[in-house]
């Protein structure tokens, strides 16, 4: 049976802040190591569960936070990028189940950190007219190969845009958001207890949870937080400007729609430099 991990960092207990999720903070040499293993309990899960083959894919900033040598020997990692399905890479119709582990809630939203994939650029993220962040996307992708995601871990209100768009889902909740940069954490090694079981739980009925898909085509609208952003994006001739802050663009296909978002987020993203 073969696994599918994305694995990100501002859900993980004990990260709070930008110190411990970017490059260059204080704290971000020992937020790796508790990604790290967090993700390590989630391979045991999954190897409680059966898998016999698992791949992990860093999908937090720099996608190089994952301490190659700390992670069990059971898995395969993918880190650096650019990647061509950026938090999915690696995924394709072979797998048999994915786990989200570290994610967080979409932009705009209560939770720890919430943002979806650039907190400087995306202030929405619409389709067909429902906002989806980061978890909902990468479902969708996952969902395009007929893979379900089965279990995700981060905060409790994580847990709820999890339930949301999955009602089978397992939710391993590491942590309670007070505020966007304070949670009640539980100790690393409670956290990784409580991943490890709910990834085993998850794969083991991953018959009952549908592998998440919405209907195309996909009218898609970004909101950008400043009319700078969204004029850096409207360079493309494939979006339309529907405000001073936001693009719409239209795509038949999951994966066109997912890379377009990525294309026009990175060019708003060039503004800032
Ligand atoms: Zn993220």
């Amino acid at each position: 049976m073969k696994l599918f991990i994305s694995a990100d960092i501002e859900g993980v207990s004990g990260v709070v802040h930008m110190e411990h999720t970017m490059r260059d903070g204080r704290e971000h040499d020992r937020a790796r190591m508790l990604m790290t293993e967090e993700v390590n309990a989630a391979i045991r899960g999954a190897l409680d569960a059966g898998a016999t083959e698992i791949v992990v894919n860093d999908s937090h900033g720099t996608m190089r936070n994952i301490i190659p040598e700390s992670l069990l020997p059971e898995a395969e990692l993918i880190i650096g990028s650019p990647k061509r399905l950026s938090m999915m890479q690696g995924i394709d119709e072979t797998f048999d189940a994915a786990l989200f582990v570290g994610y967080h809630t979409q932009a705009g939203e209560n939770g720890i950190l919430s943002h979806s994939y650039d907190s400087r650029v995306v202030k929405g993220i619409t389709i067909n007219g429902v906002k989806y962040g980061e978890l909902g996307v990468n479902s969708l992708i996952a969902g395009h190969f007929n893979v379900p995601v089965v279990m995700v871990s981060g905060c409790q209100l994580l847990a709820l845009e999890a339930k949301a768009l999955s009602p089978n889902i397992e939710t391993a909740i590491v942590k309670k958001s007070v505020f966007r940069t304070t949670a009640q954490n539980l100790h690393p090694a409670r956290a990784q207890e409580i991943i490890r079981e709910k990834a085993a739980a998850g794969i083991r009925k991953r018959s009952e949870i549908e592998p998440f898909a919405i209907k195309a085509p996909f009218h898609v609208e970004v909101e950008f937080l400043q009319p700078g952003l969204a004029d850096a994006a409207d360079i493309s001739p494939l979006v339309a400007r529907t405000s001073p802050s936001s693009i719409t663009f239209t795509a038949n296909e999951i994966m066109a729609c997912y890379q377009m978002l990525r294309v026009v987020i990175s060019m708003a993203g060039s503004a800032l430099s």
